[in-house]
């Protein structure tokens, strides 16, 4: 029982309430409704409560606007991680130029380190985009890590059920046509490794959003609270499942938390397109309590800029050469 645990991480992406309505192509995004005054505290809490300090991905638009000031400065005062999360999240950020993606990341981070007086050193991107040139630019802002994979193959199935439920102009249809990603990109590696960038300082590690092993399925907790509608039982044993997977491939685990985990039907209702979406929020957290309790038992938990720290340290990771997401490099 001595035995040191695993070393894995956490971090939750902090959409806010426009940036889903913005994705979903809902109006009223424009003026960026809020939910942050409510989710932060809770969230706050929740974390304090079990001892753990994770990465926060924050939206720089979130941060330019005074209504989120305290909230979002809150985080950073209980000594998470900041981490940015674009400025637009806009998931076809892989589209951009090289000047918009330069723009689109000075400013996050101006409006982020203002905001929370941390400069971000990580970085995930909107919808799991991302593109050698935004890697290149990470690279040159000093960034150390960036965690924008999710190997799947279940991407264009995601991605297929999006445009059935959504309606869409046409050209709205076109920035969205890679959304949620590509079959290949199932087989990215799982395991962290070191990007070699052309001209870079092959520094930038990746730290993929895990699926489990071998299957390359998504298990963050969004899964499992939508799973846990049909079967808690299903729920329990495919998430305890994944992670043992993850220990027999030697897989350091990183886990996705985002901010539906924590609202219920009772704190929204505009967003009740969303999965999982018919519970109230105090039920959701006691779900999520067990998930992440299962996960703090059986590994340590850190935010994501100590598991590149560590990374770096055992100085065995495999490196890779991004490949062309797209051919798209002009402007949407
Ligand atoms: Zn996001």
């Amino acid at each position: 029982m001595s035995e040191k645990k695993p070393l894995a991480s956490m971090s939750l992406d902090l959409d806010n309430q426009w940036s889903y309505m913005k994705t979903h192509a809902d109006s009223g995004w424009e003026s960026f409704p809020s939910y942050l005054d409510v989710l932060v505290p809770r969230v706050l809490e929740f974390l304090e409560k079990r001892g753990l300090k994770i990465t926060f991905f924050i939206v720089g638009q979130d941060a330019a606007l005074e209504k989120n000031y305290a909230a979002l400065r809150s985080i950073a005062d209980a000594g998470h991680e900041i981490g940015c999360h674009s400025f637009n999240h806009e998931p076809w950020l892989h589209l951009y130029s090289e000047q918009q993606v330069e723009q689109e990341i000075t400013l996050a981070e101006e409006h982020i380190e203002r905001v929370t007086g941390k400069k971000p050193i990580g970085f995930r991107g909107p919808g799991y985009s991302f593109s050698s040139t935004v890697l290149r630019v990470l690279d040159r802002h000093g960034y150390q890590y960036d965690a924008s994979t999710l190997p799947t193959f279940i991407g264009p199935l995601a991605r297929a059920y999006y445009f059935m439920t959504t309606k869409l102009t046409p050209e709205e249809k076109e920035n969205r046509k890679q959304l949620y990603g590509e079959l290949r990109d199932g087989f990215q590696p799982l395991r962290p490794y070191r990007w070699q960038l052309d001209g870079g300082s092959d520094g930038l590690i990746e730290i993929p959003v895990t699926t489990m092993p071998v299957f390359k399925i998504p298990f963050h907790v969004s899964y499992i609270l939508y799973m846990s509608r049909f079967s808690p039982f299903l729920a329990r044993f495919y998430f305890r499942f994944a992670l043992e997977m993850c220990k027999l491939t030697n897989t350091p685990p990183s886990l996705l938390l985002h901010p539906l985990d924590f609202l219920g039907c009772d704190d929204l209702k505009e967003l009740s397109f969303f999965p999982a979406m018919d519970l109230p929020g105090e039920k959701k957290i006691e779900l999520v309590g067990e998930v992440i309790s299962t996960y703090t038992n059986q590994f340590t938990v850190v935010p994501l800029r100590k598991q590149a720290h560590a990374l770096a340290n055992e100085n065995k990771m495999s490196t890779l050469v991004p490949r062309l997401r797209s051919l798209g490099g002009n402007a949407p």
